[in-house]
């Protein structure tokens, strides 16, 4: 189960379109952010003006990229998606750029990863509407410069802090994605059954949406995924103990930690007496990328009360040792 959505397949891909809300009546969740958003939203169609650029921050699978959909569609505009990784050289940005209609939305994912060259040139298509395009090559070349329609660029990242000043200035609304408590998950998994057409129990829907790491994207996976249970080992039905034989089935613990969420813990505790250890020397104990660690599990690993971040380091709690039934010594206890 991969919270960052980076290895799914085709079908999976698919389905998250399929499941995604298309307008903010349709989300659940993030109240704050929303209400907010909708204020911004009405006040702008009210004056024919883009929305300010937007900023969605916040751990993978929180619905950052739902709700760049979402605003394009309450702004009832178009939308043109890609993302940091993608966009080489400013040529690449410059054709997204000149092809937005007025107001439309351009959906940058990643955006902590655009090349600065890139970024740079993002700037003045920012602040002014405007872009420098080089026209000829050899002797002729030159660089003019050429208006753009009013747009609204959006951007999420995993990494608010890698972000740098001037590009984090030229947000006008910025936005943390927090995650979702069980009853939240629970009406997300619920609208999802009924969208799939699988026959789904509460007490069913409450079990996932508590196993899925606070995650909308995870409880849509664990869905799916239980619904292949129920229909070889059960009835098509999903119910609890058709709920519980799969998701044991699937590693996924009473907390919805998954295996490397359990992984790190376990090392710091077995290998480093429960820290203070930087986050370097835990990716290497656990053979996972620092980025990796410090963007999908340490925070919900934090959120969920097992680790916190001290000065020297990262430091599991007594909630991290009652969970692994094990002592301060790293012995097993009871
Ligand atoms: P991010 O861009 O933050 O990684 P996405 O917006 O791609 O996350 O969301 C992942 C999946 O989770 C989406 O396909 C969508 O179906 C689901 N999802 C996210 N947020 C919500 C929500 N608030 N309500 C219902 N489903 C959601």
């Amino acid at each position: 189960l991969d919270p960052t959505g980076d290895n799914l397949s085709p079908q999976e891909i698919d389905l998250e379109k399929k499941l995604r809300p298309l307008s903010f009546d349709d989300f659940t969740g993030q109240d704050q952010a929303l209400e907010n958003l909708q204020i911004f939203v009405q006040a702008a169609n009210l004056r024919e003006e883009a929305l300010d650029h937007t900023l969605f921050h916040g751990p993978p699978g929180l619905g950052k990229t739902t709700l760049a959909h979402i605003l394009a569609h309450e702004l009832e505009v178009g939308i043109k998606v890609t993302s940091g990784p993608v966009l080489d050289k400013p040529g690449d940005l410059a054709g997204l750029l000149t092809n937005l209609e007025d107001r439309d939305v351009l959906f940058i994912d990643e955006i902590h990863r655009l090349s600065p060259i890139v970024e740079e040139y993002l700037y003045s298509a920012m602040e002014d509407y405007k872009i420098d395009i080089m026209i000829e090559t050899g002797p002729n070349a030159r660089t003019v410069q050429i208006n753009l329609n009013p747009f609204t660029l959006i951007g999420a990242t995993t990494r608010s802090g890698l972000l740098t000043a001037p590009m984090r200035a030229r947000f006008g609304i910025s936005s943390r994605l927090q995650y979702y408590t069980t009853e939240l998950l629970t009406s997300i998994v619920q609208r999802s059954s009924g969208i799939l057409n699988i026959p789904i129990s509460m007490e069913a829907a409450i079990e996932i949406a508590g196993r899925s790491r606070g995650t909308p994207r995870i409880a849509n996976a664990l869905l799916r995924r239980v619904r292949d249970f129920a229909q070889i080992k059960g009835n098509g039905k999903i119910d609890i103990e058709i709920s519980k034989f799969a998701l044991k089935a699937l590693n996924v613990d009473a907390f919805g930690l998954d295996e490397m969420d359990n992984k790190i813990l376990t090392t710091l505790i077995d290998k480093f007496k429960g820290g203070p250890v930087g986050i370097s020397t835990i990716a290497t104990a656990v053979s996972e990328s620092p980025e990796t660690i410090e963007e999908v599990y340490e925070p919900f690993l934090i959120q969920q009360g097992f680790i916190v971040r001290t000065p020297r380091g990262r430091e599991v709690t007594e909630a991290a040792y009652r969970h692994l039934g094990k002592t301060k010594q790293g012995t097993q206890g009871g």
